[in-house]
């Protein structure tokens, strides 16, 4: 198996197509194509884990922040972050960053946390939008079928529980081709009137390639004419932050002493409790204030997240409790998920978690 092979298991989980802008995922030190002698999971990679790492015979670390995020203009070890990089590079030991790609997928940061609150009715918080692509494109009636099932298997057409979709209108085709043409239906030189169908299908951008790939492979003619164009509709399976429901309804107190147990966290900043009960939560694991008027928008009754300032506080505004669990606190179970779900795709090596507790926040 090659690092290559454990990037791909990690990009049906989390395609990095779907990572915020600002981020820094993906394969940030290290050789795809080497042979992966063991995988060691952390939230942070500092120098304590990749020590670990060279410990345990690993030369893959799968890291959910990235270390380097904003560049890096020299490697003379002055920085911790320098440091990282040039004793992984040293030791031939790769870093691979998922961040943000998992904070936005359906199984990810925020599914973990809800699947931790043991909430139900789980919706994506802030749907990603210009994530649907759509193709348009035209072929003789008779290749319409063949072409339409080969998109349907390069992934096209899924939308929700529903596969296969997409919509079709007969008409007609008209073309001439040049004496460098090789029409397959029709002469060079002649214009020719072909009955053909339009086919139209949607499809997520992360597999833009594959789809055009196999329309490409499928489709009969030497030139094919074809549409692509992003669609603003939201994607309601991409996307971060999450809102989901308590099975039973809870005073603010409660609920913040229930949040507290099961998200193992000593300490939640929150603000003034509210006087109804609390049953929709909504969760944004990392720095989340940017998703306070989303979470009042969906009508949540708290706000679990971290990084709030003084004066986020404010805003809850006797309509949401805004509850800052911390940082670590609120990633921290992604990394046990990620070595579960490695170790049911990967069998013939162990996944290690990390034993490093990267929270540089200590609290008295
Ligand atoms: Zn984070």
């Amino acid at each position: 198996m090659i690092i290559q092979d454990v990037i791909n298991h990690l990009h049906n989980l989390a395609p990095l197509a779907y990572a915020e802008d600002f981020d820094n995922v993906g394969l940030l030190v290290g050789d795809k194509n080497e042979t992966v002698s063991g995988i060691l999971v952390t939230l942070d990679t500092l120098e304590a884990v990749v020590d670990e790492a060279i410990e345990n015979n690993c030369n893959l670390i799968v890291s959910f922040h990235p270390i380097i995020f904003s560049g890096l203009k020299k490697l003379t070890g002055k920085t911790y972050v320098e440091r990282v990089v040039i004793k992984a590079i040293q030791h031939n030991i790769a870093i691979f960053s998922i961040h943000t790609a998992l904070d936005n997928a359906l199984q990810g940061v925020n599914s973990i946390i809800c699947d931790q609150l043991g909430l139900t009715n789980k919706k994506i918080l802030i749907p990603q939008s210009g994530t649907i692509k759509k193709l348009q494109t035209y072929v003789p009636k008779a290749n319409a079928e063949a072409l339409r099932k080969s998109l349907f298997n390069a992934g096209a057409g899924d939308i929700g529980n529903y596969e296969s979709c997409s919509f079709n209108v007969e008409g007609e085709g008209t073309y001439l081709g040049n004496e460098n043409s090789n029409p397959v239906l029709g002469e060079k030189g002649k214009l020719h009137i072909e009955k053909e169908i339009a086919i139209s299908v949607t499809f997520k951008k992360h597999l833009e390639s594959n789809v055009l790939k196999t329309l490409f492979d499928a489709h009969p003619y030497e030139e094919i004419a074809y549409e692509i164009s992003t669609l603003d509709n939201t994607n309601q399976h991409i996307g971060i932050g999450m809102i989901g429901e308590l099975n039973e309804a809870m005073t603010t107190e409660d609920c913040l002493k229930f949040i507290k147990d099961r998200m193992n966290t000593e300490c939640i900043r929150h603000s003034k409790p509210l006087n109804t009960s609390i049953k929709r939560i909504a969760v944004l694991g990392g720095s989340g204030s940017f998703a306070i008027s989303a979470a009042k928008a969906a009508k949540a009754d708290i706000l679990v997240t971290s990084d709030l300032k003084y004066h986020d506080f404010f805003s809850a505004e006797n309509s949401i409790v805004l509850a800052d669990i911390g940082h670590y606190e609120s990633e921290q179970f992604t990394k046990s998920f990620l070595v579960d779900y490695l170790s049911k795709k990967i069998t013939n090596f162990a996944i290690i978690l990390s034993k490093t507790n990267t929270n540089p926040i200590k609290y008295l």
